[in-house]
């Protein structure tokens, strides 16, 4: 097992099935001891969340309880202000030196828009980028996003202890899952029992999350 870093962020509004297996694969085909999600307080490039930081954060943290080797990192609801990856990075790199590797793990939705997001080619030199591919999100980037992964993309295995600079697309199962679809389910009072962990539906039903009342579907 390795202490290499790697970091899953979001807002998780709220996390969901779909998020915790994904991390717990990457884990796994990359032998590390543990990864981070990393919830935002407020995302530079989405809509404020939906239910407060103080929930999403609860929720997240019922979740980890189930996944060993998931944990929850919460530098940038510490920090403050808007949330750009680039800065938390910055502060990984600041912890934890040059030398360790960092992988940032995000889904093909994101990475489709990742030159907009702020200092995007400084992103790609401070870790490597590790994308997941989602069902109903083919890949589609722009000439300049084009040029810049033909440069960087390398395979899981090349990718094992560099520290950062590399693009590697990963295959694993594919899981329909979205938090717009979970609350748009509570909204209509269904239960997405299969697409949540236990503890996380439970909460939700406590603080009334996302609806106005709970039903069974
Ligand atoms: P929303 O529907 O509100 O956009 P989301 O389900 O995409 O939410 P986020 O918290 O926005 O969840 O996503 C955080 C990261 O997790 C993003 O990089 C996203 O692409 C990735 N992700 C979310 N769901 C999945 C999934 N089912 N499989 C793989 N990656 C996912």
């Amino acid at each position: 097992m390795k202490n290499d870093i790697a970091l899953f962020g979001g807002t998780f509004d709220p996390v969901h099935l779909g998020h915790l297996r994904s991390a717990q694969h990457v884990r796994s085909v990359l032998s590390l001891n543990e990864i981070r999600l990393v919830p935002s307080l407020e995302s530079p490039h989405r809509k404020h969340p939906e239910s407060t930081v103080e929930h999403r954060l609860a929720m997240l943290r019922l979740a980890a309880l189930d996944f060993p080797g998931i944990v929850i990192d919460d530098r940038e609801i510490a920090r403050g202000g808007l949330s750009y990856s680039v800065d938390t990075l910055e502060s990984f790199r600041n912890e934890f030196g040059l030398r360790i590797a960092i992988y940032l793990i995000m889904g093909m939705d994101a990475f489709n828009k990742f030159d907009e997001w702020y200092r995007w080619r400084d992103i790609g030199c401070l870790c490597n980028i590790i994308v997941l591919k989602r069902p109903g999100n083919s890949s589609g980037f722009s000439s300049l996003m084009n040029r810049w992964i033909e440069n960087s993309l390398c395979s899981l295995e090349q990718l094992q202890g560099r520290p950062g600079g590399k693009v590697c697309f990963v295959e694993l199962e594919q899981m329909d899952i979205s938090s717009t679809e979970i609350r748009e389910a509570l909204r209509r009072g269904l239960k997405p029992s299969l697409q949540l962990p236990t503890k996380v539906e439970n909460y939700i039903q406590v603080h009334g999350l996302y609806q106005g009342g709970y039903v069974n579907a």
